[in-house]
């Protein structure tokens, strides 16, 4: 499997840590399927926004892809389908490992405590992986 990331996730990413860049990378090398860098650093006005939605649920600038760089990525299964909660949860184990190998400790929002169960929380943000500081 030879994945390459597409220019605007490679400009997302470069909004993004450099651990952050180092994971994403090394997940590509190692995921079973293409995905793409839908969000790196987030501008106040896009943070607003995506409050709006329903996407996030932290104030400017609390959310980690506030920070520049940002301390936060966003990734997703391409071809992207939010319907298919199953790759979205691959991927998180492949960014895992990605992340194991980069010595780098993160945190995913399908797993905010890291317990690798879901059904002790209520705001699931599954394309959502942050540095853990
Ligand atoms: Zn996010």
């Amino acid at each position: 499997m030879s994945f390459r990331f597409g220019r605007r996730s490679v400009e997302r990413l470069s909004t993004c840590d450099e651990r952050l860049v180092r994971v994403a990378h090394r997940a590509l090398l190692l995921s079973p399927f293409d995905f793409s860098v839908i969000i790196g650093h987030r501008t106040r006005d896009a943070q607003m926004a995506a409050i709006t939605s329903g996407r996030s649920k932290l104030k400017w600038p609390q959310s980690r892809h506030n920070a520049k760089p940002a301390l936060a990525m966003d990734l997703a299964p391409w071809p992207l389908d939010w319907s298919n909660a199953m790759r979205f949860h691959v991927l998180a184990g492949v960014v895992f490992a990605a992340a194991g190998f980069e010595k780098v400790k993160l945190r995913w929002g399908g797993d905010w405590d890291g317990d690798w169960s879901a059904a002790d929380q209520n705001f699931h943000d599954l394309p959502h992986y942050e540095l853990v500081e």
